[in-house]
């Protein structure tokens, strides 16, 4: 029998880095790649996701084929509909001694692969994930150590670690660990938002942008938009771009919202990350040499490595810990229907329109839209917590359920009761304008609480607070928000909450 290795490679495991790449043997072992049609379908998701990856597959297939493996590639007008049938199909043409795959990302695929040695009747490899910076079993040993789990330990852990931006005494860079504090300002057009550079689309992505425009006519996802990298290289100037011309404001704006922009200067680089172009420690060891190099403050560097360093691992450690029961939890109960808008953006709401807007067309809102505008609404109209998640998960570009469903079951809607985070991100329409310039040109003033004109967020905040005034008494974090809620008059609570019944008959309602 052949010793050859069948091996698997995923769309979001184009790295060289990938462990079951690692001993592949050019001119022995088969690398399988295929675009089948339960993963593209499983949502509804973004176009330019599809599009992302299957070009990314077809660029990195190109990549491995030049370096002398055998690649055997399915393209999606081939018809195959799971990876279990491209490895079985496989299985049945040539002789293997094993198939040798990367642990997936989701749990769901996960689950699959554990039926495969039986079914397939061969040895299946399934490798640790070492493109993440601390495995499942070294998160779970660090979260055994915590009665609540909180990132800002993990992420001193994860510099101490890798010694990101550390003296050689092993003390944090400028004496602090966060500088949080100092990137929170709101946006009232202090500076230019540098332009974005378009990309060049050779053949293999021109006829990736054609066969998804054709074979997904209902997606969301505004094509003619494309402008993501799909190869290894293409990323990394996406990265180098970043360093020169955004990092330098990252941090100062990291929270603002920007009429005028729909990435302000954030970086553009998480679907990247996710799919293996880019490797996280680079990413972060690059923004560090920027900032050594004067090219930034200390504060964005920080700022930007805690998202990367901090929240992106612990985010997939709470998934993967918490599985599969985390799925299904549901704290506030929210079960209210997902408006038909949510699809459109078509709500006169403008902070939430742009929003919606931009994240349907192109794949990409930044975090404060996802969390404080999208999350944020949703939250406190207590839409139904699984039709948000799945909304999140087929509307971004680099979504995967690993890092999509505890950023909005966790972070935004706080449906897991405060496994992930200490507070719910529950805020009014004041948050919004103070970060941002929607609200000057909105329909709605976020001055007013009650009355035509006035804006959804605000009573809709109070009616969430009283709503759950239980639930929340207990957190400390909460206190002066409940005790402002408390001190107003019987008459004032009952016009706030009558006011946002009507406006959730009125904006939250199907089909509204
Ligand atoms: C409700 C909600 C849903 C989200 N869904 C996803 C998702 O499906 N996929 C995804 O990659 N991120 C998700 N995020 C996290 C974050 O919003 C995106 O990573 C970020 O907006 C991507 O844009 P960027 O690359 O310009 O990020 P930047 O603002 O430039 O941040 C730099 C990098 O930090 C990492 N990062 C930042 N915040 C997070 C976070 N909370 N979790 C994980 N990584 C983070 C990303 O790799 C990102 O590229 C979500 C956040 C929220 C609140
Ligand atoms: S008034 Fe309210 S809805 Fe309008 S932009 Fe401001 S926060 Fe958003």
């Amino acid at each position: 029998m052949s010793d050859a290795k069948l091996i698997l490679v995923l769309g979001d495991q184009l790295s060289l880095q990938n462990p079951a790449l690692n001993g592949a043997r050019a001119g022995v072992d088969t690398v399988l790649m295929a675009e089948v049609g339960e993963e593209a379908s499983y949502v509804r998701h973004n176009r330019h996701k599809i599009a992302l990856i299957f070009a990314a597959m077809r660029h990195f297939r190109d990549q491995l084929r030049d370096a002398g493996h055998v690649v055997h590639y399915y393209e999606y007008e081939q018809g195959v509909t799971s990876l279990a049938e491209a490895v079985e199909a496989e299985l049945s043409r040539a002789n293997f001694s094993g198939v040798v795959v990367c642990e997936p990302g989701e749990y769901r695929l996960r689950e699959a692969m554990a039926g495969w040695q039986e079914s397939f009747g061969i040895d299946v490899d399934v490798l640790d994930d070492r493109r993440f910076l601390c495995s499942i079993d070294e998160f779970n040993t660090w979260a055994d150590g915590y009665k609540s789990l909180r990132m800002e330990y993990f992420y001193r852990n994860m510099r101490k670690r890798y010694g990101v931006l550390l003296e050689a005494d092993g003390e944090p860079c400028g004496g602090k660990w966060n500088y949080d504090q100092e990137n929170r300002k709101g946006w009232r057009n202090q500076v230019e938002v540098p332009a974005r550079r378009s990309l060049r689309q050779d053949e293999i992505t021109r006829e990736v942008l054609a066969l998804v425009e054709n074979a997904f006519p209902d997606n969301p996802g505004d094509l003619a938009q494309f402008n993501y990298a799909v190869t290894h290289s293409q990323a990394q100037a996406q990265l180098d771009w970043f360093c020169e011309h955004g990092l330098g404001n990252f941090g100062t704006y990291q929270d603002a919202l920007a009429e005028e922009s729909p990435w302000m200067f954030h970086s553009l680089v998480s679907m990247y990350i996710n799919i293996g172009l880019l490797e996280p420690l680079a990413v972060c060891q690059q923004v560090e040499q920027a900032w050594r190099d004067g090219r930034c403050e200390l504060a964005a560097a920080e700022g930007f490595i805690r998202q990367v360093l901090g929240w992106r691992e612990y985010i997939r450690g709470v998934y993967w810990r918490f599985m599969p029961d985390y799925k299904s939890k549901n704290h506030f109960d929210a079960r209210r229907s997902l408006p038909e808008w949510f699809w459109t953006g078509d709500t006169d709401m403008r902070c939430l329109s742009q929003a919606l807007k931009q994240s349907l067309d192109l794949g990409y809102g930044h975090h404060i839209q996802r969390l404080m505008v999208i999350g944020n609404f949703a939250l406190l109209a207590g839409l139904d917590v699984e039709e948000v998640c799945d909304w999140y998960l087929a509307v971004y570009v680099d979504a995967f359920e690993w890092v999509e469903l505890p950023n909005t079951l966790g972070m935004a809607l706080h449906a897991d009761g405060g496994m992930m985070a200490s507070k719910p991100y529950a805020a009014s329409g004041k948050y919004i304008q103070k970060q941002g310039n929607h609200c000057a040109a909105c329909h709605y003033s976020p001055a007013k609480m009650t009355g035509d004109g006035a804006c959804p967020y605000n009573s809709l905040y109070w009616r969430f607070i009283d709503s759950h005034l239980k639930a929340l008494e207990g957190n400390g974090r909460m206190g002066l928000v409940l005790n402002n809620w408390k001190k107003r008059s019987e008459a004032d609570k009952a016009a706030i909450l009558q006011w946002a019944d009507k406006v959730l008959e009125d904006v939250a309602g199907e089909g509204a």
